[in-house]
């Protein structure tokens, strides 16, 4: 069944075909994207969402389409018109249509576009369970703190993972984990927290910060440093977190057990802090205990 899509101002459905083919997000992939949790039919982090994409266009000097105000109403007015309450919008926004020429004209009308999309969120049983990952090359640019659609490298390093029979690849240079391939990477050793610092070589995600607040109003320590690879070896837990896997644990890594191989403490801990949390934006009741 088609979905909601909004384009350029008007309300469609995703079977319409809506993209030039001269559009630069096709053909350079000159274009920032966000993927937004919706629960409860409430938008999840959305504030944090815009932020980053804010960011994200400014760094390619792309005019952004939407004031905050009206980025929030649009929001809703997608929600309203989605017939399921949770799942994920999908927001692009890429510099415009030109002649297909490396040179940018200045002051394109930007292309942007929303869209709902039916996701399956994970359910108790895999939260627990957790997932495999493998280490691979970090094999992209160097910008990685933009949510830009170049996904090349991200794709090759997922594709290997899946080709490994586990769910996620670490993404590794000069010795350190960067980040997962679509979510952020933490180490827990020692009762502390271990994550990358947000700086390029990252995307910092919405979760991510989130959870590092958590793990802090929780008076657990968190060290902001790359885990180098040799580490691996020795880490009490792993997890990683994304805005659909949530915090998510990983059980083993490159074939190897973390831990006990089962959701350990300080990652069921930061769980349950951030799924309240959740549960809280889409003003929803307290977990079951
Ligand atoms: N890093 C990468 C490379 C990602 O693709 C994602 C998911 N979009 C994340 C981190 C996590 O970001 P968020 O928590 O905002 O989903």
């Amino acid at each position: 069944m088609p979905d909601i899509l909004y384009i350029d101002g008007r309300f469609t459905t995703t079977d319409e075909k809506v993209l030039s083919v001269e559009d630069r997000g096709f053909q350079f992939g000159d274009s920032v994207y966000e993927a937004i949790k919706f629960l409860n039919r409430r938008p999840l982090l959305i504030e944090d969402h815009f932020r980053r994409m804010g960011n994200g266009l400014r760094e390619l000097e792309i005019r952004s389409p939407w004031t905050r105000d009206e980025f929030l109403n649009l929001c809703d007015e997608i929600l309203s018109k989605t017939a399921f309450s949770e799942g994920l919008i999908y927001v692009q926004v890429t510099r415009g249509v030109s002649e297909r020429a490396h040179f940018y004209p200045d002051n394109l009308e930007p292309t942007a576009l929303a869209y709902t999309r039916r996701v399956p969120f994970p359910d108790p049983v895999k939260k627990e369970r957790g997932i495999r990952a493998v280490t691979t090359e970090d094999i992209r640019w160097k910008h990685c703190n933009v949510k830009s659609v170049n996904l090349l490298g991200n794709m090759i390093a997922k594709k290997r993972a899946q080709r490994a029979g586990v769910e996620e690849a670490l993404l590794v240079i000069d010795g350190e984990v960067k980040e997962g391939a679509s979510s952020n990477f933490f180490a827990v050793r020692e009762g502390r927290v271990i994550t990358h610092p947000s700086d390029s070589r990252i995307l910092s995600g919405t979760v991510r910060d989130r959870v590092i607040s958590l793990a802090l109003g929780a008076r657990i320590r968190v060290d902001e440093r790359p885990v180098r690879d040799y580490e691996l070896l020795r880490v009490d837990e792993a997890f990683i977190t994304s805005t659909t896997q949530g915090v998510m644990p990983v059980g083993e890594i490159d074939g190897r057990v973390i831990g006990n191989s089962r959701r350990g403490e300080v990652t069921g801990t930061l769980q349950k802090l951030y799924d309240t949390l959740e549960r809280q934006q889409a003003g929803m009741g307290a977990l079951e205990a």
